[in-house]
């Protein structure tokens, strides 16, 4: 299987703006940063997303996120954060790479999804799920 652009950038194949880097995970800066100082956390190895990747190495991952987002923090002196993690192709991921997205902001803006809420309501409980039917659904797969 060819690899994957982020598997390159840790073996070094392709340059990168490192930031931190430990045994289990790397951060450097986006390529295409949406706004300065847009750093991606991605672990050491290659897993696909949340739904792959040990609740042990997320932590870890979630932690580097804390440190590296007060580090960003202090270098711009800023307090407005966009924490992001695309999972899948349906979700937007363009790379099938497990990574955190850290994206300071500078400007004001308010992320959209692009698409609009769905209907949830109560009164929707003969033809969709309602919410309390939906709850019940991930509540007993726990
Ligand atoms: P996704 O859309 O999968 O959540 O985010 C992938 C991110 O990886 C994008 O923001 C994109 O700009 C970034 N990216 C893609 N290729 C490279 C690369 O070769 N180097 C770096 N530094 N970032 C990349
Ligand atoms: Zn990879």
């Amino acid at each position: 299987m060819e690899e994957c652009i982020f598997c390159k950038i840790i073996k070094g194949e392709i340059p990168s703006q490192k930031i931190y880097e430990d045994d289990d995970v790397l951060a450097f800066l986006d390529v295409n940063p949406v706004e300065k100082g847009h750093t991606l956390i991605i672990t050491k190895e290659h897993y696909h997303t949340i739904l792959d990747i040990p609740e042990e190495l997320l932590t870890k991952v979630y932690a580097v996120t804390k440190k590296l987002t007060m580090a960003i923090s202090k270098a711009f002196e800023i307090e407005d954060f966009n924490i992001l993690q695309n999972n899948g192709i349906r979700a937007g991921q363009t790379v099938s790479h497990y990574h955190v997205h850290i994206i300071p902001r500078h400007r004001e803006f308010k992320l959209c999804l692009g698409i609009g809420p769905i209907k949830t309501g109560e009164e929707l409980i003969d033809h969709e799920l309602c919410n309390s039917e939906i709850a019940q659904l991930i509540r007993k797969e726990l």
